[in-house]
């Protein structure tokens, strides 16, 4: 898709589709006024008919509109204009984009973009209705036959151009638009890594791709295998792997477009590419589903993707542990001990709570490596955390506030909201070990506090923050 951002009117444009707002209870947008003043009362017409009455996500194509110059008009409700905000604003998007697919128009001019959200402006605007359309055009059928991928048709839209109010609003439009289609990059390689199946999306298939992007992009990427990790005594790690036989791979990535000499900021992201939960295997409904388990690391490789794209003037690595968890003669049993990387030993209780035995031996790695100035990690740590947030919020742990409230605010910021858990040293207790430094399991309480408290035992010195 081709994004275009430019200033201009409704009736005049020259596109298969121009797209408009219409509020609640019948009540247009500026935009829907002019071609409404120009077609004299079409829309007015139509909208006391009652064909519309402007529900948020509501959408009504009309053709052959007179005194414009563009094929079909697309009328999108857009709620109760007190209520409309952020929210409101992205879903009225994704709709518009997910119809203009249906239409068979090559080209769009949506005036979405005209509509007032508190507190954001029009690059914020541009870049989330840029966003919110990529997320309605995105598609992965790389794992379909030739012939089926040939019969699902191809969608017309070629173009969908944003309209910002004034020409001295169009610097904005276009730094949201930039920001936008390097977001959606990242986005898109994050996606793709997470959609494909396990027997393709293998550690070593995470390590290519993060080898592609190094070809691609300023990115520096190193591969640590096997024998390298038993020298640095990832042993936490290296015991998730030993019931796979797919080599585990720890995947760095190195994007340093900062200050020279300035600490990195290290985004760590747990890459379990199949989890069937190892001896303490999980029940056998969904399992399908783990092969999302490695969503923390394309996250991370989509992240650096993004910064790269977008030519961010930062130090950013990017580190991946990635390993199968699966049953096998040689994997991992409950009450086995490890000592980790760190040093401290692990009794492994439950196998299935494997990615904190990978992500501590990674943000050891990344401490000891790199000092970072701050480090993030990823992951689809808990089950647990699900129960807690649902599917609205990630569950956010920090031992930094100042981080904490940053990425908060970056979350609301576009739409991927995180909550603030506790991560307070009473929890600690919950891990102890009758034979080893700690648990790697808490008990039924407070599951995904006690994953982030045992990520916290190797994260005490760093400016740190878990989302799960
Ligand atoms: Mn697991
Ligand atoms: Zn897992």
């Amino acid at each position: 898709m081709q994004y275009f951002v430019k200033s201009g009117n409704a009736e005049k444009q020259r596109v298969a589709c121009v797209v408009v707002g219409i509020f609640d209870r019948r009540h247009p947008t500026d935009a829907a006024n002019a071609i409404d003043t120009a077609s004299n009362g079409a829309i007015a017409g139509i909208l006391r008919r009652g064909d519309l009455d402007g529900k948020l996500g509501q959408i009504l194509v009309v053709h052959n509109v007179p005194g414009v110059f563009c094929d079909r008009v697309m009328l999108v409700g857009l709620g109760r204009e007190r209520n409309f905000g952020e929210a409101e604003f992205r879903a009225a998007q994704l709709s518009a984009a997910k119809a203009l697919l249906t239409t068979g128009s090559i080209d769009a001019v949506t005036y979405l973009t005209h509509l007032q959200v508190k507190g954001r402006d029009y690059q914020w605007n541009v870049q989330q209705a840029t966003l919110s359309a990529e997320g309605a055009f995105y598609r992965f059928d790389y794992c379909r036959g030739e012939k089926s991928r040939a019969e699902l048709q191809d969608p017309k839209l070629e173009r969908v151009t944003f309209d910002v109010p004034r020409r001295s609003d169009l610097a904005a439009g276009d730094r949201g638009l930039r920001e936008a289609c390097g977001i959606s990059r990242g986005v898109r390689v994050a996606k793709d890594l997470g959609n494909l199946p396990a027997n393709i999306c293998t550690p070593a298939h995470l390590a290519k791709q993060a080898q592609d992007l190094g070809k691609q992009y300023p990115i520096k990427v190193k591969i640590l295998e096997e024998p390298q990790m038993r020298e640095l005594r990832m042993n936490a790690l290296l015991a998730v792997a030993s019931g796979s036989r797919q080599p585990p791979k720890l995947i760095v990535m190195e994007y340093m477009r900062g200050p020279k000499g300035e600490k990195p900021i290290a985004l760590v992201g747990k890459g379990v590419t199949f989890d069937a939960g190892g001896i303490s295997i999980k029940p056998a409904a969904k399992l399908d589903e783990m092969k999302f388990d490695m969503c923390g690391a394309a996250s991370v490789i989509g992240a650096i993707a993004a910064a790269a794209e977008m030519q961010l003037p930062l130090n950013i690595v990017g580190i991946v542990p990635a390993t199968e968890n699966l049953p096998d003669g040689q994997a991992v049993k409950p009450g086995d001990i490890v000592t980790t990387m760190a040093g401290l030993t692990v009794e492994i209780l439950n196998t299935d709570a494997e990615g904190r035995l990978i992500l501590c031996d990674a943000l050891t790695y990344v401490a000891q490596t790199y000092d970072p100035a701050t480090c993030i990690d990823v992951a689809t740590l808990t089950g647990a955390c699900v129960i807690a947030l649902g599917h609205q919020a990630s569950g956010l742990f920090s031992n930094q506030t100042g981080l904490a409230r940053q990425l908060l605010a970056a979350g609301e910021c576009v739409g991927d909201r995180a909550w603030e858990m506790p991560l307070w040293e009473e929890y600690q207790a919950q891990l102890k070990s009758e034979f080893a430094d700690v648990a790697n399991i808490g008990g039924r309480e407070a599951g995904s506090i006690t994953a982030a408290s045992f990520l916290h035992r190797f994260t005490r010195k760093l400016r740190w923050a878990h989302l799960d």
